[in-house]
């Protein structure tokens, strides 16, 4: 198991290769009658968002201080640098400020929130990616590209693979592993590639 993927994971979890196989069931109806079907799940590869997408350098216009309210106490505010991509705020002082600035987990709330803005235009993909990221630490992350860049996340327990597209990043679109069909949210562009990427990353048993 290489470090990156214990990191990813957290130090306090030291998920190793073997619990990687998850065992979940499924609700099915069949002539009416509702039954379980027991499906165990494993991650074939190790999620490697951030090896692949990184944060780029703002320029020094951005070297300024931008007062950003705390979402747990909305009397707070906590002072941001998207310049030297740095906040005030305990958890970043704690938690963010040993990675790189353009480290994906460099971000706290504060600059979330700050960057977002900037790049609202500049680069909407990044801006999903990165509220996606920091909303759920808990999900496995994978970056994909076919000409256009994607990235896939889901959770431990979930049957539900979500993609970002970077053509149309506000479309929520979910792929379901087990009904082997897209949401009502739409069809991705490349989802005859996404799907054939997702059955390498989790396959059922
Ligand atoms: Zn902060």
């Amino acid at each position: 198991m290489t470090s990156i993927f214990k990191k990813i994971f957290g130090s306090n979890k030291q998920i190793t290769q073997e619990n990687l196989q998850i065992t979940a069931s499924v609700k099915t109806y069949v002539n009416g009658k509702k039954i379980e079907i027991p499906h165990s799940r494993k991650i074939l590869r190790e999620p490697n968002l951030i090896e692949n997408i990184s944060i780029p350098p703002f320029s020094d216009e951005f070297d300024k201080n931008i007062k950003i309210q705390d979402l747990k106490d909305l009397r707070r505010n906590f002072t941001v640098n998207l310049f030297q991509m740095s906040c005030n705020c305990p958890e970043f002082q704690e938690k963010h400020i040993f990675y790189t600035p353009n480290h994906l987990r460099r971000i706290c709330q504060h600059l979330k929130d700050a960057i977002d803005k900037p790049l609202r235009e500049k680069n909407p993909f990044l801006r999903k990616v990165i509220i996606r990221f920091y909303n759920k630490p808990e999900h496995n992350f994978y970056y994909l590209d076919f000409e256009e860049k994607h990235v896939l996340y889901f959770a431990g327990e979930s049957y539900w693979v979500n993609v970002i597209a970077e053509n149309k990043p506000d479309i929520e679109y979910a792929y379901n592993i087990i009904e082997k069909r897209w949401s009502s949210k739409g069809i991705p562009d490349k989802a005859q590639s996404l799907v054939s990427e997702i059955s390498k990353i989790i396959c059922l048993e």
